[in-house]
Order: structure tokens, then C-alpha cells, then sequence
């Protein structure tokens, strides 16, 4: 599905798209050919962004949330893994980082339960989870955009 920067179909202002079924362009050109992949916390992001553009739709505001489309990855192989940060997952890129080792197989089984907790507990995003994203520069939102002047009262 086609989507704009706030995630909402160009066509229909109210509806919106998250996650695999958003339409990304190809970023280059590929023997095979395949699509931009999503990751886990890229989706995070796009839910987000949703989450609180549907809930200006619901006040009566202009929706302004964007999603930052960051990616945080761990790729288990069982006995080593693969961990990446690339913000944002499509480049230009500010940060890419990527590191491998037994640790990252530690690490997922340690998220996995973290993440599990979190859902029973109906916990989108804990403070100390925020706080540690936030110091690393990782966030789901982008800056909320400075609030259009105020409109010149009629005389
Ligand atoms: C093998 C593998 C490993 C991955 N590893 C990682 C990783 O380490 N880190 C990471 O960040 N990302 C990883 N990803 C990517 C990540 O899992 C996906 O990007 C993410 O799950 C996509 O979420 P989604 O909600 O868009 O789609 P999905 O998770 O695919 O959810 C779509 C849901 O819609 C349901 N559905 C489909 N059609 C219908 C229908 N007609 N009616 C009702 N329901 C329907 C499906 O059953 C499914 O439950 C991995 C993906 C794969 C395949």
C-alpha cells in the first residue's frame, strides 16, 4: 500500500498502512529483484507514528507524526548472531553499526523474554527502555515539526 510520511495512503487521508505491506520503492538495483526489507523496530515506528496521527484524526487535528523508520536488529544463528543499527534503515544513513558474536544469541533470548513481559503486561514502551533509546539517539518519532505561526486574526 502506497503511504505518505505521516504512513496514510496518499489517496485516503484516513487510512493508514504499517509494516510489510507498505509500498517502498527499491533502494538499488539487485540480481534478484527484491523489496526494501522491514525489521521489527521499523515497524515499531511506523505503529507509532500511527498510533498518534489516527488520535489527532480523532481530535479534530491535522495529524504530524512521523516515523523515523530506525532499525535495531538482532539476528539469532543459534550459536553466534548477527546485532545492527542502521537510523534511519533505508540510507541515507547517520548511523550504521553492526556487530556479530555468541553475545548476540544471549542478547535475543534476553529480548525475547523482555518483550514477552512487556505484551502480557499491555507495556508499549517502559521509562528505562526510553531512557536508554533516547541517550543512544534511537527513537520511533521524529521531532514533532515546529507549530505552524499563528493565523493573523480578521479585523
Ligand atoms: C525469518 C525472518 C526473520 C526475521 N528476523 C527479524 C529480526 O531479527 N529482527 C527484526 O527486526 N525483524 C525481523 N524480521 C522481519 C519482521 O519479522 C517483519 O518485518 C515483521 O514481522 C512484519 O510485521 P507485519 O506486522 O508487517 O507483518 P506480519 O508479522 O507478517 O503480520 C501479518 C499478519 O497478518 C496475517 N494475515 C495475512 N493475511 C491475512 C488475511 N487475509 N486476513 C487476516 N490476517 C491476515 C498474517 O497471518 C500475520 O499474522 C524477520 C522476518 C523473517 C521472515
Amino acid at each position: 500500500m502506497l503511504v505518505d510520511k505521516l504512513q496514510r495512503n496518499p489517496a485516503f487521508g484516513n487510512v493508514f498502512a504499517v509494516g510489510v505491506c507498505v509500498a517502498t520503492p527499491p533502494y538499488e538495483q539487485t540480481p534478484v529483484p527484491v523489496g526494501v526489507p522491514k525489521t521489527g523496530y521499523m515497524i515499531e515506528s511506523m505503529v507509532s507514528a500511527v498510533a498518534e496521527n489516527i488520535a489527532d484524526l480523532m481530535a479534530g487535528s491535522v495529524p504530524h507524526r512521523e516515523p523515523t523508520w530506525n532499525a535495531v536488529c538482532l539476528a539469532d544463528f543459534g550459536d553466534s548472531g548477527v546485532a545492527l543499527v542502521a537510523l534511519p534503515q533505508i540510507p541515507p544513513r547517520n548511523l550504521n553499526w553492526a556487530g556479530q558474536g555468541y553475545w548476540v544469541h544471549l542478547a535475543k533470548v534476553t529480548l525475547e523474554n523482555y518483550f514477552l513481559r512487556k505484551v502480557r503486561r499491555g507495556s508499549g514502551e517502559p521509562g528505562c527502555e526510553r531512557i536508554i533509546m533516547k541517550a543512544r539517539g534511537i527513537n520511533w518519532l521524529r521531532p514533532k515539526p515546529p507549530a505552524p505561526p499563528p493565523t493573523q486574526a480578521a479585523e
